[in-house]
């Protein structure tokens, strides 16, 4: 981490900022703006303003909390550096850029898929659009609760099959590149919120992704979950960290039985994995 500091106190000591820069957020000074100084594409990225600030990235003002904190997602292509304006309550301007660090996407094929879901007819491809839209609809909402800032957990042991980002092939034909995490488990296993949030959204057979739920974790950070065989709660519950949600299946796209979970910043695709490597 490190304290980006108003022109007045970068006379201070180098290693009084030091020292600063090693508190805990909690402990901090209100009036220290404090991001990462790199991150990885995919990251969420939590940062701390004087509370009372108004901080913008990408087109966007950011809700913040009491605390001072804030949340923003770094896309799968993201080159940086990703750029955050702050201006405290007093007026005085900050800019903060944060280098983007590039990693591999190796490609993987997906081969045994129905066919159908690769070249959907048109009935089934304005289907399909129908649904992406209501799902992103879900994801439009900026919440004031800060679940997102609490260690997450693992909705579901297992092996991973499938990672964030990859480049994927299906029967051969370039797709969208994958969205998510992998969890592979048989039908039926349950599905624990990784953290604590609203339902925002819960269908149970849409065509690619099968049973479909959105839990919303605050300020534009949701999980989603696809494939599921059974869903347990509906829209508008209020989950616990570790409350089931519903089941592991394989329905929608899917060759075989495996819990899909994706994290957004509103439309931005961020990495599940780096979100639950945060956790101490
Ligand atoms: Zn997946």
């Amino acid at each position: 981490m490190r304290a980006a500091s108003r022109p007045h106190a970068r006379r201070c000591a180098g290693a009084l900022l030091g020292v600063l820069a090693a508190l805990p957020l909690a402990g901090a000074a209100d009036d220290r703006v404090v991001f990462p100084d790199r991150v990885q594409q995919g990251a969420m990225v939590i940062g701390k303003v004087p509370p009372g600030s108004q901080v913008t990235h990408a087109g966007r003002t950011l809700r913040v909390t009491g605390y001072g904190s804030v949340v923003l997602g770094v896309g799968r292509d993201e080159a940086g550096p990703v750029q955050v304006s702050v201006t405290r309550p007093d007026g005085s301007r900050e800019p903060v850029a944060i280098q983007v660090l590039a990693r591999d996407w190796p490609v993987q094929r997906v081969d045994g898929v129905p066919p159908a879901t690769v070249d959907p007819p048109p009935a089934v491809a304005e289907r399909i659009r129908r649904e992406q839209a209501q799902v992103s609809a879900a994801r439009v909402r900026d919440d004031a609760r800060a679940d997102f800032a609490q260690p997450f957990i693992r909705p579901v042991e297992g092996r991973i099959s499938g990672r964030f980002g990859r480049a994927r092939v299906y029967n051969g034909k370039p797709g969208s590149p994958h969205s998510g995490m992998d969890i592979a488990a048989p039908t039926g296993t349950p599905i624990r919120a990784p953290a604590p949030g609203i339902v925002t959204f819960a269908a149970p057979d849409l065509y690619l992704t099968g049973g479909t739920l959105l839990l919303d974790h605050g300020h534009g950070i949701s999980s989603n979950f696809l494939h599921m065989s059974r869903i347990d709660v509906a829209v508008g519950d209020r989950v616990e960290q570790g409350q089931v949600l519903g089941a592991v299946g394989a329905t929608g796209r899917a060759t075989g039985p495996h819990l899909h979970w994706g994290m957004s910043w509103f439309d931005v695709r961020i990495d599940p994995q780096l979100v639950l490597e945060r956790a101490p």
